[in-house]
């Protein structure tokens, strides 16, 4: 399939340590686990993969501990190009995940490599890029702002999706945006509104305050809007979710993220990218895991068929 722009992806790559423990961990307890596996994740790194499984033509921008190489291979295995992937010697970033019998879990982050980012890397990236490319970023990587006022000056158009949420980022450039992800915590945290404000008000908060990019917002199992920004080359768009019954809706986000830029790629209309990223998110959220719940694009061509 033709594609309409490249897109560079200046992501996190996390290795989640699962450990399955009878009861999470007390004060001063040491605990033996049942079961360990080491799962690839992070935003940036799932979003990658969301994308390449969706047939969509993304470069990782990315750091990586050299003893966790393996996971490079389901990255390359879904097509995502690795060639500006760098393996350094410290430690990748990663989690500590306890997971008890009764489903709750506890979690350790460490950003390690996600947060090693330095200016010669960035220049290093930057120049692998053309005016009119795409950069997505989250903000699991260090240096955010930064990386987003040098993709402005490089003439690239930005997709945001702000997560995690912190305060610093409603002082960023967003209004010069071209695309923001948000699911409903983040919109609230942006629009300064309440988690518990009616989705219409927070609409026009956020519109009003970031006038700018189109912004697509998620809604969990309601749905997601795509609201126009300045182009205003498209009406609003609602694609209520599909009702399935979800196990884990971890990494749902990431999912819709990675097949509606795919489809954005490849030229469809909003209502499209909004129908496909639905449809790979309703498949992802009935399997356990995030990563690995990520379905191919064939399982989404099947059930939109
Ligand atoms: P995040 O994972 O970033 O919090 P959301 O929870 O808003 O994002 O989910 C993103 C998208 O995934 C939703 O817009 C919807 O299309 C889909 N989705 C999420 N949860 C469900 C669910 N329980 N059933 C069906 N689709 C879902």
């Amino acid at each position: 399939m033709t594609t309409r722009f490249h897109l560079h992806n200046y992501g996190s790559i996390n290795i989640d340590h699962v450990y399955r423990v009878p009861h999470l961990v007390r004060p001063g307890e040491t605990l033996a686990s049942r079961e360990y596996r080491p799962v690839l994740g992070g935003k940036g790194a799932n979003q990658s993969l969301a994308m390449a499984r969706a047939g969509g033509d993304v470069t990782h921008w990315g750091r990586l501990g050299e003893s966790d190489r393996w996971a490079l291979a389901p990255l390359r295995e879904a097509g995502v190009n690795d060639e500006q992937l760098e393996l350094i010697d410290g430690p990748s970033g990663h989690t500590v995940i306890q997971v008890d019998d009764d489903g709750e879990n506890a979690i350790v982050l460490f950003g390690g490599a996600n947060q090693g980012f330095d200016a010669d890397r960035l220049d290093t990236l930057f120049a692998t890029t053309s005016p009119g490319d795409w950069l997505l970023l989250q903000n699991e990587c260090n240096d955010t702002a930064a990386v987003i006022e040098r993709a402005l000056e490089a003439d690239l158009q930005v997709a945001f999706n702000p997560a995690p949420m912190v305060d610093a980022i409603r002082q960023l450039p967003l209004t010069r945006l071209a695309l923001l992800f948000l699911n409903r915590g983040e919109a609230a945290a942006l629009a300064e509104c309440d988690d518990s404000t009616p989705t219409e008000t927070l609409i026009r908060a956020l519109t009003e305050r970031y006038p700018g990019p189109d912004i697509v917002l998620t809604l969990g199992r309601e749905g997601a809007h795509f609201l126009p920004g300045r182009t205003a080359s498209e009406l609003p768009r609602f694609e209520p979710a599909r009702s399935v019954s979800a196990v884990d809706t971890t990494g749902a986000g990431d999912t819709f993220i990675g097949y509606f830029l795919a489809a954005l790629q490849h030229g469809r209309a909003i209502t499209e990218c909004l129908t496909r990223a639905s449809a790979a998110a309703a498949l992802g959220v009935q399997r356990p895991g995030a990563a690995d719940s990520i379905p191919l694009r064939e399982e989404v061509e099947r059930l939109l068929a």
